[in-house]
């Protein structure tokens, strides 16, 4: 049983979107970053540097301000700074919306969500998502070389500064060996290269970012066992010393964390470490007898 749960699929469109704004398409923030604007960001500071300490205090929401059930529902967990936190549940149990709230894409109907103890309503966005970087399923690749796509991660970055990060995310050998290297020039979306390459690309990208959270959506597609190693080593030496948020389907993974939040209809059901939560024989250790445990 390699993957956990198969219905944590179906994040593509909302991680599109999400990600055409983190690549810089101005419009797409400006038009989501309008619903948030009523909370006014005159006030909002800048930050230089956070520890990464994350805590969702009793945080409600809803799209729909006249929908009766909220998407989510008094939400309260607290992340350590290096922490690495697995979001798991079924399709639509608002995994997707928390990472969101996190990001600032939209405000808590309720609750307040702190980074190093500060309200994030209070932090600038820019300046919130400079801490913050994306490994997503489907990354987002630009028309550009390789060299500028991993650079987009960190724009002032130097040649070498872009080719450890590289070596760092197991993505300098094959790089190498495409024609062009460095230089190949690579189609939106990066057509042309595979699935498991781009997601090296992300993680290059990511280490050169060198943020303080991360979030990572686990890849679900098949991927040969190789590049699935470099990855995985690629992502551990990402996560290292940083609060990592993964929505996470593989055992393997969500063994590891330190904190599992189980999510089920906007509600956070459970949550502890994968042996805790097998000892309280709830949902989690239903899901986890229900793939038959490795
Ligand atoms: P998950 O990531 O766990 O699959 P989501 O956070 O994507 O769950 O979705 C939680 C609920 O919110 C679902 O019922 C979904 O249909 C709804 N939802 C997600 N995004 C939006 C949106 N932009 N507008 C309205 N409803 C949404």
């Amino acid at each position: 049983a390699r993957q956990f749960t198969r219905p944590l699929n179906d994040l593509a469109n909302q991680w599109n979107t999400l990600l055409s704004a983190i690549a810089g398409a101005e419009r797409v923030f400006e038009v989501m970053d309008e619903e948030v604007e009523e909370k006014s960001d005159t006030d909002a500071v800048k930050l230089d540097h956070v520890d990464g300490s994350v805590v969702f205090s009793r945080v409600s929401f809803s799209y729909d301000e006249d929908e009766e059930e909220e998407t989510l529902e008094d939400i309260s967990f607290e992340a350590r700074p290096g922490e690495m936190i697995a979001l798991v549940g079924p399709t639509g149990a608002g995994k997707t919306t928390l990472i969101q709230l996190l990001s600032r894409f939209y405000n808590p109907g309720q609750g307040t969500i702190t980074i190093d103890g500060r309200d994030i309503t209070t932090i600038r966005r820019e300046s919130l998502r400079s801490q913050m970087a994306f490994v997503l399923q489907d990354s987002f690749l630009f028309k550009g070389t390789i060299r500028e796509n991993i650079r987009f991660g960190r724009l002032d970055a130097t040649d070498e500064e872009v080719e450890a990060a590289s070596k760092l995310a197991n993505a300098h050998s094959f790089i190498n060996r495409l024609q062009g290297g460095y230089d190949k020039v690579l189609e939106t979306g990066g057509t042309g290269i595979s699935q498991g390459q781009k997601q090296l690309l992300a993680i290059a990208r990511a280490i050169l970012a060198n943020p303080s959270i991360l979030v990572l959506d686990e890849a679900t597609s098949s991927i040969d066992t190789v590049t699935e190693i470099k990855i995985q080593e690629g992502l551990e030496r990402l996560m290292e010393g940083r609060t990592s948020f993964v929505i996470a389907h593989r055992l393997n993974t969500i063994r590891k964390a330190d904190r599992i939040l189980v999510l089920k209809e906007g509600r956070l059901i459970e949550q502890g470490s994968h042996d805790e939560l097998l000892q309280q024989q709830g949902f989690y250790s239903g899901l986890y007898q229900g793939i038959g445990a490795e």
